[in-house]
């Protein structure tokens, strides 16, 4: 119950839609025997049957570079997603987005069910046919966009309630719900819905959050009609504590889930606690199955999950970030609306050989960002490119067998003084990688943190 609202009989949320299924699906390995099983409290159906290969390719300690084949691009990990809120990346082209290297685009649920609608999508073949876009696609639940943009929105055992942005009525959004709007949408990967409370809440809601996504999994499970050709992932929860991240680990490892994901970070933890909880899921989740951190995309962030594990990212910050004029660069960030900018006649990174590097001077764009449009699209393809750019190094040095080095000379671009985070180090520590070369001895170890950030905070995922 919440702002005076009546929840007794909320609207479901896809109470209008009929299913309609379609067949011509592909197969990216027959089915295996299904079995069923009961246990203390539940009983699940557990199907092996999912729609993606996970090769490991090279390894360096807890770091590993993968292929990843998905019903419609083969992908390698570690791999940035772009986040396209309505089956678009602002102000980028597909063919662009093919140009920089874009593996797989992420579509939130919310959204596309509001506008088109996951009922046109279906009727014309599922969103990838809709936006034209030929390579892998991945969808969220729905859930965290209700939770985090809708104020008068709450959870209860039945799924999220809030109340509608179009006409005020009360909705619901169902585990159920969730996965049958997925279904239509037709992305190669889809996200269960979870319970998601802010990591800087404690105290028994984290717990009941946990419990009810472990729940909730089994209800999506039960509800998937693709499985053959779109992968459902499962989220790990818990909050900061390790024994609850640890149960939802152990319950989520139990239903074998094609993928996994980390959530729930990214809400303003510190960071120390925010590495120690990815290295703690990425060793509890299974070494043939991709590890998914959502919300993570700050540069050095994902330097770091990955040597912890962690194959998947996305974010909405190098795209979100160009918007407000900034410049994704090895030594951190260009503030483009910056009056030095204004006769600067070098390109945004000398070393980046990206279009907009090759064609463009800073003063520029430093005059597009304050006039027109094509400022934030030219930053967003270089941004982009950046990112995906990264993920390629990452996975090359991994598989090159020079992880370490280029670890080191990330950080060494990015702290030229030595002063490298204590969270980097102590994480990097735990992954085996030795960064002493890049570190100033007795360095002040000066914490590293996104709130130091200006405007894009809160705007991880
Ligand atoms: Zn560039």
């Amino acid at each position: 119950m919440f702002g005076g609202m009546s929840l007794e009989a909320p609207i479901t949320w896809c109470l209008c839609f009929k299913p309609k299924l379609k067949t011509n699906t592909t197969n990216m390995q027959p089915p295996l025997k299904s079995r069923s099983r009961s246990r203390q409290g539940y009983t699940t159906t557990v199907t092996n049957a999912m729609a993606l290969a996970f090769e490991v390719l090279g390894r360096f300690n807890r770091a590993r570079a993968a292929r990843l084949t998905l019903p419609h691009h083969v992908c390698q990990t570690p791999l940035f997603m772009p986040v396209g809120t309505q089956g678009t990346i602002k102000g980028l082209t597909n063919s662009q987005l093919e140009d920089i290297g874009c593996q797989i685009i992420l579509g939130n649920t919310y959204h596309l069910a509001l506008r088109p609608t996951s009922e046109l999508l279906d009727e014309v073949g599922g969103l990838h046919k809709f936006m034209n876009w030929q390579r892998g696609l991945l969808t969220d639940s729905g859930g965290f966009q209700m939770v985090s943009l809708l104020h008068l929105a709450d959870i209860t055992e039945k799924g999220v309630t809030f109340q509608s942005p179009v006409d005020g009525k009360p909705m619901l959004l169902t585990p159920e719900e969730s996965i049958e709007i997925q279904n239509r949408i037709g992305a190669d990967i889809i996200m269960a819905l979870d319970d998601v409370v802010k990591t800087t809440i404690t105290g028994p809601r984290v717990e009941e959050a946990m419990y009810r996504t472990l729940r909730w999994i089994d209800r999506c499970i039960a509800a998937h009609k693709r499985p053959h050709d779109q992968n459902l992932f499962g989220i790990v929860q818990g909050g900061l504590d390790p024994i609850l991240r640890d149960i939802c680990a152990k319950g989520l490892v139990e239903r074998n889930l094609p993928g996994y994901a980390i959530g729930g970070l990214s809400g303003g933890e510190d960071k120390n606690s925010f590495w120690r909880v990815v290295a703690q899921c990425t060793a509890a989740l299974p070494e043939h199955k991709p590890r998914y951190v959502m919300g993570v995309g700050y540069p050095l962030d994902i330097v770091v999950c990955s040597a912890l594990g962690a194959d998947m990212y996305d974010c909405v910050y190098p795209t979100r970030t160009a918007r407000f004029g900034t410049a994704l660069i090895p030594e951190g960030v260009l503030k483009l609306k910056h009056k030095a900018m204004a006769d600067d006649t070098r390109p945004i990174d000398p070393t980046c050989p990206c279009m907009v590097c090759k064609n463009y001077t800073r003063a520029y764009i430093h005059c597009l960002v304050t006039k027109d449009a094509m400022g934030s699209q030219l930053l967003s393809y270089h941004n982009l490119y950046y990112m995906l750019q990264l993920s390629r190094n990452l996975h090359s040095s991994i598989v090159e067998g020079r992880f370490p080095e280029f670890v080191c000379d990330f950080l060494h671009k990015m702290f030229p003084k030595g002063d490298v985070p204590e969270w980097v180090c102590d994480a990097m520590e735990v992954a085996g990688i030795d960064i002493s070369s890049c570190c100033a001895p007795f360095s002040s170890c000066e914490e590293y943190d996104s709130k130091s950030m200006p405007e894009e905070v809160s705007l991880a995922r």
